[in-house]
């Protein structure tokens, strides 16, 4: 205490106090009840890209409040998965930091305390209505037209029937009375929001099973995590009329709040299953990259100042504005997301991608202790230009691995044609006498294999192509038949001359 008091001067104190209290604070949210879908992955990423641009703390919280739903797999799965996107949180459910716990089931008390004020202070009140009624009433509602809300019956109970019902048993949920006032705020990307009272029914606060809805925890958790903007889906913006009377009643300051549309599929529709895959895992499997995704997500809807497509994370957190966000929807286009993966995949080092195919080697029944490193970066270098998804490296291995080679139907066709046989017998006699084919010597030993064969181009690569690999398609020929080695060369040559 003694040195504390001598070396920091009240002054200090002040501007670390007023430093930490203006300093960005973002948090994202999920409720753990599946996979991370990719729409609130890049919720994820603008609040980290938000806090990194301005030198902020971004928080992960998890929602878990439905008891039913959660489930601790999709917990892990949501932090492998903002993982491999390179979103790092300073605060969060698996790292302590000042203002946790950071899941909500472990936050009861805290919402407790706020109910109870609420309630003391005639701001909140309990409802004993049973979810038979809640739903009668609200086809009723709707029946006649009107948007369904609650009709506030239980406000006007009497302490004798609320204590009668109580010793009966009944447990009772606790409801927010709404009032009168209207709920204006400026969204920072949808500029000013206005919010008739009278759309908003009283809500619950604080369920009959005693845990705490949505709209309050989030309320109790943005203002003891001292969040500064909440970033968040378009979906959410009806909960902020209510989240704003629920600050008000505690006399708290909201945050500044930005919705951002929502991912929307071909048709128009949310993105969703029926569109294909919507999880950021699944994505991963197919074999995207983590950085062609974050580029994608965030180009969706966000155009850089500079008007680029392809940008590094790094460099789209220093033009990163909320601002910037574009107010319609955005669709989804898988071509798009395909085009900018075999980018990042082509600026791959050789090594790096080599390690990275690793998984779908052996997902193909390779082993990876078999695998010989060296070789497999050269592979690698010589597929860059083939793959948009790293699972497609399966689709080549034929190549390769003698043990997954075989004549596709297409190189069959091709091998079968008698002129094409002709001239595999030619250049299997030139190969049979001539020195290990290595890059340096491939153009002279084209030059004579069209010298001998009298064939030039097409007509003399296809039969190559198609008797060495297996395929009619594939990487560049005069990389991949060094690789290969006059033996295997040969071998396969004998092969598709043996084809019935
Ligand atoms: N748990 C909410 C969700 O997953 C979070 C909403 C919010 O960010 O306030 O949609």
């Amino acid at each position: 205490m003694g040195i504390f008091a001598l070396t920091i001067s009240p002054w200090t104190f002040i501007f670390f106090w007023v430093k930490m209290t203006l300093s960005v604070r973002v948090r994202f949210a999920p409720a753990p009840t599946g996979l991370l879908h990719i729409g609130n992955a890049r919720t994820a990423l603008f609040n980290h890209l938000f806090a990194e641009r301005h030198s902020g703390t971004f928080i992960l919280r998890i929602e878990d409040t439905d008891a039913e739903r959660t489930t601790e797999a999709s917990i892990d799965h949501i932090l492998e998965d903002l993982q491999w996107l390179g979103i790092r949180w300073k605060e969060g459910p698996d790292r302590d930091g000042p203002h946790g716990p950071y899941r909500q089931s472990q936050r009861a008390s805290f919402y407790r305390e706020y109910t109870e004020r609420l309630l003391k202070e005639g701001k909140a009140y309990k409802c004993f209505c049973s979810n038979e009624r809640l739903e009668a009433l609200r086809k009723e509602q709707l029946s006649k037209g009107k948007m369904p809300r609650y009709d506030g019956r239980c406000r006007s109970l009497s302490k004798e029937e609320i204590n009668r019902m109580e010793s009966e048993g009944q447990r009772p949920a606790l409801r927010f009375h709404v009032g009168r006032e209207n709920v204006v705020f400026e969204d920072i990307i949808h500029g000013r929001m206005r919010f008739e009272s009278t759309g908003i029914g009283d809500f619950i606060i604080l369920r009959s099973d005693g845990m705490a809805a949505y709209n309050f925890a989030c309320v109790v958790d943005d203002h003891f995590m001292n969040i500064t903007h909440v970033i968040r889906g378009e979906d959410h913006l009806s909960n902020t009329p209510r989240q704003i009377l629920i600050y008000r009643a505690l006399g708290w300051d909201p945050p500044a709040f930005a919705h951002h549309p929502l991912i929307l599929g071909p048709d128009r529709s949310p993105l969703s299953k029926r569109h294909g895959a919507t999880a950021v895992s699944q994505y991963r499997e197919e074999g995207f990259l983590p950085e062609a995704l974050v580029n994608y997500l965030v180009l969706l809807g966000w155009t850089p100042p500079s008007g680029e497509e392809i940008l590094p994370l790094e460099k789209i957190v220093n033009d990163f504005s909320l601002n910037a966000i574009s107010k319609s929807a955005p669709i989804f286009n898988r071509k798009k997301l395909e085009w900018l993966n075999s980018h990042f995949i082509r600026r791959k080092e050789e090594d790096r991608l080599s390690e990275l195919l690793i998984p779908y080697l052996e997902k193909a029944g390779l082993k990876r202790g078999d695998l010989d490193r060296n070789r497999l970066a050269k592979i690698s270098g010589l597929l860059k230009e083939n793959l948009v998804l790293l699972s497609q490296v399966e689709d080549f291995l034929g190549i390769f691995f003698d043990e997954k080679f075989f004549f596709d139907d297409e190189a069959k066709t091709v091998l079968l044609d008698p002129e094409n046989r002709k001239t595999l017998r030619i250049i299997l006699n030139v190969l049979e006498t001539s020195p290990e084919i290595t890059a340096d010597r491939w153009p002279s030993l084209l030059s004579e294999l069209e010298e001998k064969t009298g064939k030039k181009g097409k007509t003399l690569l296809a039969p190559l192509r198609a008797a060495t690999t297996g395929k009619t398609k594939g990487p560049e020929l005069a990389k991949t038949v060094p690789l290969l080695g006059k033996e295997r060369i040969i071998k396969r040559l004998k092969m598709a001359l043996e084809l019935p």
